[in-house]
């Protein structure tokens, strides 16, 4: 009886393998979305229609198309694919909000570490500090003071809380000690609408949204948080040298299935990344904005569970000690 049941068992599972095996050859038979948790025309969703276009040409016979799913600082595009079917038409895009916003949410409808299948780490992209177009400081030296004595009347944009706007203005503030008006919004793409239509009176966002409002003259850039000065905006300070030392933050975006989505459709999906990074439009239009694409080991599973897991740990007591949360 026992060994009936293992050999049904056995029967069982190679007949599962069988078809998960079918079902990734013939792998993708129908359009595969991938959700953006943010509002459309905004950085992340730049980079995720990038890759996006990307992917469609490395699958033969495949089409990558984008969904926007935007709101509660990206929560509720992961919660709707932590829900998804796993059968690789179900993806998500996000950033770093990914890491942060177990710590952010009291009441998380996902778990970044037991809810996804990884596919893998996309990019590295900085941020510009940018106020609107009229505001009295020109960089951030007379920002400071500025903001010291006009903090109640003072609003800085971002893109919810868990956002790398959010996250960016946080960091901003606690190093000046000053409290700002934050106003949320879907994405940073109509939070830029606003700071160029002077609704709004700062924003701290990626060099994917920023650079050509910037080098339209649409806003007044005063620093970028990378390290060191960017090749495509070479005029502007970073915020170390404006007088924050140590302040610099980066993003990072990375791909996402649910779980259970089965490994031959993973294994097929990883290569397919890795070619989009080496697609050359892929790399051209990183370069033009700023930001760069992930070494092809950055670009696998294991890299990039240990990569969240690593930034989860890095976050948790940053979050906890602001004292920052959200229902
Ligand atoms: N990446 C942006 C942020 O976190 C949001 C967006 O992509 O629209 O602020």
């Amino acid at each position: 009886m026992l060994m009936l049941l293992k050999r049904g068992g056995l029967a069982a599972g190679l007949a599962m393998l069988a078809t998960t095996g079918a079902v990734a050859q013939s792998y993708p038979t129908r359009p595969v979305a991938i959700t953006v948790p943010f509002a459309a025309g905004g950085p992340t969703d730049v980079v995720a229609r990038t890759i996006a276009d990307a992917m469609t040409r490395a699958m033969p016979g495949a089409s990558v198309i984008v969904e926007n799913v935007a709101g509660a600082g990206g929560t509720i595009g992961i919660t709707k694919i932590a829900r998804a079917s796993p059968d690789g038409y179900s993806l998500l895009i996000h950033h770093i909000g990914m890491s942060t916003a177990p710590a952010l949410y009291r009441k998380l409808q996902f778990d970044p570490l037991k809810d996804f299948e990884y596919i893998g780490l996309i990019n590295d992209v900085p941020m510009t500090m940018l106020v609107k177009n009229g505001f009295p400081p020109n960089n951030l030296k007379e920002l400071v003071p500025y903001l010291k004595a006009n903090a109640g009347k003072v609003s800085f944009a971002n893109a919810g809380i868990g956002s790398a706007s959010h996250l960016c203005g946080l960091m901003f503030m606690s190093a000046i000690e000053v409290d700002l008006t934050t106003v949320p919004y879907k994405g940073t793409a109509p939070a830029m609408t606003d700071l160029i239509g002077g609704q709004v009176d700062m924003l701290c966002d990626q060099t994917t949204n920023t650079t050509q409002q910037i080098k339209g003259g649409k806003v007044k850039a005063l620093a970028v948080t990378s390290p060191k000065r960017l090749e495509t905006l070479k005029d502007l300070p970073t915020m170390t040298e404006s007088g924050l030392p140590g302040f610099t933050v980066g993003i990072w975006h990375a791909m996402y299935a649910p779980k259970g989505t089965p490994k031959p459709v993973i294994d097929k999906l990883v290569a397919t990344l890795q070619a989009a990074l080496k697609d050359p439009a892929v790399v051209r239009r990183h370069s033009e904005l700023g930001a760069e694409v992930v070494s092809t080991d950055r670009a696998t599973p294991d890299a990039l569970q240990k990569h969240l897991t690593a930034e989860i740990a890095r976050w948790s007591p940053i979050i906890k000690k602001a004292g920052v949360y959200a229902d």
